[in-house]
């Protein structure tokens, strides 16, 4: 049959491809050798750590036993020095190999110290700091035993529905590329040659691929793109990730034009492993492969485990449908040996790389049990730069330092629960969120500061409403803290209505029919459509779901401690009929015109978004002149061949504080042989500038800003020769341009 079962095999002369891109010189391929097939399907398992049974009981035990036989390679969600070195001690010293286990869990921002979501850390268009944040929760998980996060997510998306645009980076794909390679450096260090050391983590890129898509917004649902598409819009994070070095990938829950991405050999095998030459590991999403039956794709538990291995799964997450059918599947000729081997090595390089087989254990002395003052001003810093103010008229913010009396009102003023989705449950547990309340009292102290709830997150009652009322009416300033819970958004959090959950509208209203100054804090994971409220509001800040400091970096802003300068990392729509909107659409024949009515419009809406993609403002003004070409023109040729031009401009801080201005670059391909974008981002750059301060800044375009992909499956990508608009401001509107000729 050709299966060998610890079959010996000659040592080879050179390092076997089982070794290729390590320094393990053979160490990969000898192992390989020494294991049976069932040996070799248990690395291929990774099982779930039960979080309340402990070690000893329910399912706990599965995963000790399998351990010990050999028959598991990864375990996910466990973590703690102490219990993580009891689980690899079993694998390690009673296994008949000894192979060490690999420990995930899902440290999506922060392990203990929990910084700003993710969508919050791209609204700071400045990778560092998501790259601080990968630092810190590398350094806190792996003293903590885990080896590896399913980190960083990059679904772009056009579905401000889907409850895990909280989790990625908007609707852009140079902006999510750019975080999602700072991230993979913050958890790995500069490529994988780090991995080795205590204080990293291995990343994992997800989910493979157009999870983002999911049609209506409804997770998990149905995904139908072109390839163009795929290539320009979902796939750029991903190449980005794994050029920084990303040890790992996971697939995605979603089809990919009818076939699932689990059994889909042209995005795993195709495009990742042959065409991009990833050698790493593809690990399934929980019982991703099991529901290729669910799907209608697989008949059968056996046909998952077949499908999904010949398209490129290399680790089956909790369900076991490779360790249950592999070896029937061999004897068949079903699976081959060799592509079995392949997903075997890619696991062991892995762990050779991770340093496991030269210590698979934590120092239980070492490991790290909670923020320090270090990690929390990182997280608070993180925070503040991610908040974007939306909207601030007659000075409203910063509040002045002045104020005698300020009312604090709505039901996340005095929460400790704005971590945000996915955090590490003994974290949340432990080191809640700063409150709002208490962050204020801190930050005025010789103000009189009153707290009323008004309304809960999601109830309907009103009878609250009047003694916030009151409260606003007594004070000199009210804060109104109002938005989403985090149980709102992240995975299977969709949404179909997303305004202000519950009465927090009428609260609103009320207080602003009070007729006294107040400002408004959103808090989310999503962009929220406001109601008639907006227009009453004086001043509205986008301050997401902050993490452990939360309440001391709104404080921040609102006080002008730090000048906000966030921008949109996601078009904020009017109403939820207007999704998909999103600032880099195609243009129709027909493009949107007031005067004329057969033009790309809604009969009862204004064409544009409530706040467009790029948009923040701060408490001091900018201006930003015309951009300027290093050349008017360049040939087609050079910019194939590497040639690169210089768009630069003056940006200048007007006003009376210092603040930072987010330059941006977009472009626009006038005309092409497939309809571009009418802008891409394609540039962008933070800036510190004191009051009356001016910078230049520039950007570089090269080939890869200019051109697109092709619908050709094998991978075609095009710089045509034509008119190019380049696009230089502070938010997606931008108006100042200039224009390449590419001959
Ligand atoms: C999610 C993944 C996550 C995994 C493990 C799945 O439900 O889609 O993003 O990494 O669970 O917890």
């Amino acid at each position: 049959s050709g299966i060998a079962e610890a079959a010996p095999a000659p040592a080879p002369a050179a390092p076997p491809a089982a070794d290729r891109g390590t320094p393990h010189d053979g160490k990969v391929q000898r192992l390989l050798d020494r294991m049976t097939v069932e040996e070799k399907l248990g690395q291929l398992q990774q099982l779930a750590w039960s979080w309340d049974t402990g070690p000893g009981g329910g399912e706990t035990k599965d995963v000790e036993d399998a351990a010990r036989a050999g028959r598991l390679g990864s375990v996910l969600s466990i973590f703690g020095a102490k219990s993580s070195n009891a689980l690899q001690r079993i694998a390690v010293e009673e296994s008949r190999l000894g192979i060490p286990l690999l420990f995930g869990l899902d440290v999506i921002h922060g392990f203990w110290t929990t910084f700003p979501i993710p969508l919050a850390q791209a609204a700071s268009f400045d990778p560092d700091v998501t790259r601080a944040d990968g630092e810190v929760s590398a350094q806190e998980a792996r003293s903590n035993g885990v080896h590896w996060t399913f980190a960083p997510m990059m679904d772009v998306t056009h579905e401000p529905r889907w409850g895990r645009i909280a989790e990625g980076c908007g609707e852009d794909p140079y902006l999510t590329a750019a975080f999602a390679a700072a991230k993979v450096e913050g958890y790995q260090g500069p490529g994988k040659g780090e991995l080795g050391a205590k204080d990293r983590v291995a990343a994992c890129a997800k989910h493979f691929v157009a999870y983002g898509g999911a049609e209506g917004g409804r997770d998990y649902n149905t995904v139908d793109v072109s390839e163009s598409r795929l290539r320009n819009l979902y796939l750029p994070p991903f190449k980005a990730a794994l050029d920084a070095g990303a040890a790992t990938v996971m697939a995605s829950f979603n089809t990919i034009g009818g076939v699932p991405a689990h059994g889909n050999s042209h995005t795993l095998t195709g495009i990742l492993k042959k065409e991009w030459g990833f050698d790493g590991v593809v690990v399934s999403d929980w019982t991703g492969v099991q529901e290729l039956i669910a799907h209608g794709f697989a008949e059968d538990g056996a046909a998952a485990a077949r499908l999904s291995l010949n398209a490129g799964v290399d680790m089956e997450m909790v369900s076991t449908n490779l360790r249950e059918h592999g070896k029937k599947l061999l004897r068949a000729g079903k699976i081959s040996e060799r592509r079995l081997d392949d997903a075997v090595a890619r696991i062991l390089r892995l762990k050779f790389t991770l340093g496991l087989f030269d210590d698979p254990y934590v120092d239980e002395d070492a490991a790290v049990d909670g923020p320090t003052a270090a990690t929390r001003k990182a997280a608070r810093s993180s925070a503040a730069r991610s908040m974007v103010l939306l909207k601030n008229t007659g000075g409203a913010l910063p509040l002045k330092p002045a104020v005698k009396s300020i009312a604090v009102v709505g039901p996340f003023g005095d929460s400790d629960d704005l971590l945000g989705t996915w955090v590490v449950p003994a974290a949340a547990k432990k080191y809640p969120s700063v409150k709002v309340l208490d962050a204020v009292r801190r930050a005025a102290p010789d103000a009189k500061v009153t707290y009323a709830r008004g309304v809960d997150p999601e109830g309907k009652d009103t009878g609250g409403i009047p003694a916030a009322v009151a409260a606003a009416k007594a004070a000199d300033v009210t804060i109104v803290v109002v938005g989403e819970p985090p149980s709102m958004s992240g995975e299977a959090a969709a949404r179909s209505d997303i305004g202000l959950p519950g009465a927090q509208e009428r609260l609103v209203e009320a207080v602003a029919r009070s007729g006294k100054p107040f400002v408004v804090v959103l808090v989310g994971g999503r962009p929220l459509t406001m109601g008639g409220w907006l227009e009453s509001a004086p001043a509205v800040l986008e301050a997401w779901h902050p993490g452990v400091e939360a309440g001391n970096a709104i404080a921040d802003v609102l006080f002008g401690k730090v000048n906000p300068g966030g921008k949109l990392p996601v078009s904020f729509p009017r109403t939820v009929g207007q999704i998909p909107i999103h600032y880099n659409h195609e243009s129709t024949g027909r493009p949107y015109n007031a005067d004329n009515k057969y033009t790309s419009k809604y009969l009862d809406l204004p064409p544009d978004p409530q706040f467009p993609f790029g948009h923040g403002l701060s408490y001091t003004t900018f201006e930003i002149g015309a951009p300027k070409l290093s050349r008017a023109g360049v040939p087609v040729r050079a910019l194939r061949d590497g040639d690169t031009l210089e768009v630069s401009v003056t940006v200048s801080n007007t006003g009376r504080r210092k603040g930072d201005e987010v330059v941006q670059l977009y472009v626009h391909d006038v005309a092409a042989s497939i309809t571009q974008p009418v802008r891409k981002l394609r540039g962008f750059k933070r800036v510190t500038l004191g009051a009356g301060r001016s910078t230049v800044v520039r950007f570089r375009l090269g080939a890869d800003d200019l051109g697109f992909w092709t619908n050709d499956t094998h991978g075609e990508f095009l710089v045509e020769e034509g008119k190019f608009d380049l696009y230089v401001g502070n938010s997606s509107t931008a108006k100042n341009k200039v224009t390449l000729t590419v001959t």
